[in-house]
């Protein structure tokens, strides 16, 4: 091993925005190049403008900010092998195609859409493996003229030689690729726009790239940058060393798709996750801190991974667990920032608008629940019943307490309550038991429940005698007065 300074990229495309497996291919990045105090490079791989949008780009961005992973060399900060956005290197892409055909490494192709389906055919027919079978590696002056007076363009494309690429695999362990079955592939298009395989071989060297930590899917396709590097000159030893992280699979253990969780980062934002959480649980798919440890911090991650500790075998998707570690992360937020997280749901959902009185109520409210949600997104359902101007009892709710019993139970909490002096969580508890537990011999769930019910407008609430005491006596008492109504 040599001792060159560690450079890991980030390399997406963000025909949408990035979702759960790009996400984690950027973590083990971030986190290889922070464990070995090297250089954490993100790049935009955008050379297929109809699909790559600047909006996608920029929202890429925007969630790797969000979580944290912070760029060394990249869009925004630069850095010494910039640009860093391939659309703006395409000059560089010309030059290597050029030289690879001056070379003889790559060859212009002239085959038509429909010959190349015509050999597909043909192939699947005879049952041999599909992919280009060679047509013009060796044209003649005659047969190009007779092409370009046809108007045909070209395309560029990499000759293999005949023979196998074989590399080492920092995960798989040695893994070899027969070159009878990566064909002669296209760098450059009709058009002139360079193709992935090129623009990724090509700025991986350029940019000094070592390790290449990225999703198994891209496995098949190293050999083809293998063979842009042998084009390209670079020394074996320099060439990056790969680590293919295993597929993510959902719950079905099919591959992660939007039914069974591959959603957008964005999402996971919007319906309350922390960035810590997110990280820790992306984290736990294919890697793990030992000891049976699911928790883990950033700082953590940075001390502890190793690509030794990444396992080959796939990793699943589970968002019940997600949903775990966040509550955790929740619960272990300090009040503060437990406050500073809970506003923008509050306010997004009209809960309240910030004013001075509402704040001091929420800072009051929020410590009880902090020990009861998993994600963010529940903090407005469960404080609304304290702000909102019209207060009304869910529909499903309002069923539960039209009954006798019911009635029973409200009149006789009406009664006692009334009666309070000091109106505080404590006092609350004691005349509501006596009334309703001794007296009326209820038992609890039936008996708390309806006022819950009554007071709160749900039967899913944060504890009933905080929250009572937190409405304030008129208002509970005011809607115990209204649900006998009911
Ligand atoms: N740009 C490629 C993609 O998003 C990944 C490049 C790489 O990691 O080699 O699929």
């Amino acid at each position: 091993m040599s001792n060159k300074e560690v450079r890991v990229r980030f390399a997406p495309s963000p025909t949408g925005e990035l979702h759960v497996g790009n996400i984690r291919t950027a973590l083990f990045d971030w986190a290889y190049a922070r464990h070995t105090g090297g250089k954490f490079v993100f790049r935009i791989e955008d050379t297929d403008t109809e699909r790559v949008t600047d909006e996608y780009i920029q929202a890429a961005l925007g969630t790797l900010r969000w979580l944290g992973l912070d760029w060394d060399e990249g869009p925004e900060v630069g850095g010494p092998y910039g640009p860093y956005l391939q659309s703006q290197r395409l000059d560089i892409y010309a030059k290597y195609a050029k030289q690879f055909l001056d070379e003889g490494f790559a060859y212009h192709c002239y085959c038509s859409a429909e010959e190349l389906e015509a050999v597909r055919e043909a192939q699947r027919a005879a049952n041999v493996a599909p992919g280009y079978n060679g047509h013009c590696r060796n044209l003649t002056s005659e047969q190009i003229a007779a092409y370009v007076a046809e108007g045909r363009k070209p395309v560029v494309r990499m000759l293999m030689p005949e023979g196998s690429t074989t590399f080492t695999d920092l995960i798989r362990g040695e893994v070899s690729f027969d070159h009878n079955f990566v064909p002669d592939f296209v760098l450059v298009r009709a058009d002139g726009s360079p193709l992935y395989t090129l623009a990724v071989a090509v700025d991986d060297v350029l940019m000094k790239i070592t390790h290449v930590l990225r999703g198994e899917d891209l496995l098949s396709s190293t050999p083809r940058q293998i063979r842009v590097y042998q084009a390209m000159g670079v020394a074996p030893e320099d060439y990056p060393l790969f680590a293919h992280l295993p597929f993510v699979m959902g719950q079905d253990n099919a591959k992660l798709s939007k039914r069974n969780g591959e959603v957008s980062i964005a999402w996971y934002r919007d319906a309350g996750y922390l960035p810590e959480a997110i990280c820790n649980y992306l984290a736990l798919l294919g890697w793990s801190p030992g000891e049976d440890r699911e928790d883990v911090t950033m700082k953590e991650l940075t001390e502890l991974f190793t690509v030794e500790r990444v396992h080959s075998s796939p990793a699943r998707f589970d968002i019940k667990k997600l949903e775990a570690i966040n509550g955790d992360k929740i619960r272990a937020l300090t009040p503060n920032s437990f406050f500073d997280w809970a506003m923008p749901f509050l306010t997004r959902a009209n809960v309240v608008t910030g004013t001075a009185s509402e704040i001091e109520l929420v800072k009051k409210a929020l410590p009880i629940i902090q020990e009861r949600i998993a994600t963010l997104s529940e903090i407005p359902p469960m404080l609304k019943f304290l702000f909102t101007q019209d207060f009304a009892v869910e529909s499903d709710s309002a069923s539960k307490i039209s009954d006798e019993q019911s009635k029973k139970v409200l009149q006789a909490s009406l009664d006692r309550l009334a009666g309070l002096t000091e109106w505080n969580h404590a006092a609350i508890e004691s005349v509501l038991r006596a009334a309703l537990i001794e007296e009326l011999g209820l038992k609890p769930r039936i008996a708390f429940g309806a006022v819950r019910i009554a007071v709160t407008g749900s039967h899913i609430s944060p504890p009933l005698f905080e929250s009572m005491e937190l409405l304030g006596a008129a208002k509970s008492l005011e809607r115990i007065k209204a649900a006998l109504l009911i």
